[in-house]
């Protein structure tokens, strides 16, 4: 039975970032609903045309075509024996749920719920600003203002261009961060009252020293 831990906050919060650094530290393996769906989309399968326009406004995807794709992932090998980090599922409620029968059926167990928090105008500059390396097996992130690579439009890791996200543009960061608030903060009550929830602040420091803070929350 292996450990899943979720990753909850607002876009921009730096899940993805935080994520990373906490896979790198305790081998768990990092699933990125969104990243799932940018796959499918890069691919143009069924599913990739099927959400394209709604990621594009920054809407949710349906909770059964993303509870199928978790379900599939969760049951992998790796993930039996490596344990998860869960990052932008479950986003409602309804997921809440789905994901605890999504437990049970894959035989893994909920080791805590990471509530990651920041002030509010500064996730609309770190949405904004965000490049991401257009490798999708690389996936590295970036920021034009805080976390610039060594050269300029250049993946560090893997030297591939970096390209902005079509879902980073301003008016499609606000309508995300009221999905947020509508959609996925019902989830900060439902695991607080299922006791599950840790909170954490991000901060507009460095990414590592904002990880320290996550470790501190869980411990
Ligand atoms: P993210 O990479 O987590 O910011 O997700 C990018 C986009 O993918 C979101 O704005 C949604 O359109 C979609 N998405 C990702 N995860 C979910 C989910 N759990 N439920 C519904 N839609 C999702």
């Amino acid at each position: 039975m292996a450990d899943i831990y979720v990753f909850l906050g607002p876009p921009g919060v730096g899940k993805g970032t935080l994520g990373d650094l906490f896979c790198a530290e305790t081998g768990a393996i990092h699933v990125s609903t969104g990243q799932l769906l940018r796959d499918e989309m890069a691919k143009h399968s069924e599913i990739g045309i099927q959400v394209k326009d709604l990621i594009a406004k920054g809407e949710l995807i349906s909770d059964d075509v993303v509870a199928a794709m978790v379900t599939n992932r969760l049951g992998e090998k790796d993930i039996q024996s490596k344990g998860c980090l869960l990052d932008g599922f479950p986003r409602t409620t309804h997921q809440a749920d789905m994901l605890d029968s999504i437990l049970t059926e894959t035989g893994n167990r909920l080791a805590a719920v990471l509530l990651i928090e920041a002030d509010r105008d500064m996730l609309i500059s770190r949405l904004t600003s965000r490049r991401v390396c257009s490798n999708q097996a690389c996936g590295a992130i970036y920021n034009i203002n805080s976390q610039r690579p060594a050269k300029e439009g250049i993946c560090d890791r893997c030297g591939s261009k970096l390209v902005q996200r079509s879902d980073d543009s301003e008016s499609t960061a606000i309508e995300r961060l009221h999905v947020y608030d509508v959609q996925t903060a019902p989830l900060i009550a439902y695991y607080t009252a299922s006791g599950q929830l840790v909170r954490t602040q991000s901060r507009d420091v460095d990414a590592k020293e904002n990880y320290q803070a996550l470790k501190t929350a869980l411990a």
